[in-house]
């Protein structure tokens, strides 16, 4: 007779909060629920002055806070996903708040780790820059870890970059959500429309990455 196999082991449940609750930042959360890498309710955020963002995250099933400050309170892994502009701010005033148990997630584009950390004194920190293609199952993300990062932490923001692949959404619908005015992804696409796609994919590439170190 074959032995039952035993029930899997439940996948270990942390607490995501989001700072910044934008596009991304809800296409990732609604991976996370849609996927089943961690319950809706694992999810947090603070809607930062636009109650359409609340209700966009409140939709998905996750917690809402009212301050940044709740949100770094109540979660484990705390994904950075302001503007690239605003993570400065946003990681000075988080600073005196960053105890050691928090594992930060950068998903800003072109912001350095050496800054990251500077900035914000903490040193558990993962920089990830997810892609547009994760939105129809094929994410490639580029990872950088802090000093203090841990492999676990490795294995736990790998389930954040894969988490962004099952959103369900069209790709022109996403390709719309996460595009910034003067991003980098826009100017990538710029090169994209511009003209033929093989070389012009190699030329989006290179503008796409120009456009990153201009903002580093
Ligand atoms: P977005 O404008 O949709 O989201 C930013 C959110 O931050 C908004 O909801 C805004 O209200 C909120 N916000 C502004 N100031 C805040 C503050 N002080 N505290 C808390 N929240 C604040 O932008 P997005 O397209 O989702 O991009 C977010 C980040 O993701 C950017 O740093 C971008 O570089 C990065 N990123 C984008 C892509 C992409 O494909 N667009 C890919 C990888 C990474």
């Amino acid at each position: 007779q074959p032995v039952p196999a035993p029930a899997a082991a439940s996948p270990e449940v942390f607490r995501l909060g989001f700072i910044g609750p934008g596009n991304l930042a809800e296409s990732i959360a609604r991976g996370v629920a849609a996927s089943g890498v961690l319950p809706a309710t694992a999810i947090r955020t603070a809607p930062h002055r636009r109650p359409e963002r609340a209700e966009a995250f409140s939709s998905i099933g996750a917690h809402i806070l009212e301050t940044n400050a709740q949100v770094v309170d109540d979660s484990d892994v705390i994904v950075i996903s302001v503007k690239p502009q605003i993570v400065r701010q946003v990681l000075v005033e988080l600073k005196p708040l960053l105890s050691e148990e928090k594992l930060l997630v950068s998903i800003a584009a072109g912001i350095k780790m050496e800054d990251l950390q500077g900035w914000s004194g903490h040193r558990r920190f993962i920089r990830v820059m997810p892609n547009t293609p994760s939105a129809v199952g094929q994410a490639a993300s580029v990872m950088c870890l802090g000093e203090m990062a841990t492999e676990n932490d490795e294995n736990r923001v790998l389930g954040a970059a894969t988490m962004v692949n099952k959103t369900g959404k069209h790709p022109g619908q996403l390709k719309d959500m996460v595009t910034s005015p003067a991003g980098t992804t826009i100017t990538g696409i710029q090169e994209l429309e511009k003209g033929a796609f093989r070389g012009t994919l190699i030329n989006a590439v290179v503008a796409a990455t120009k456009r990153c170190r201009e903002l580093s």
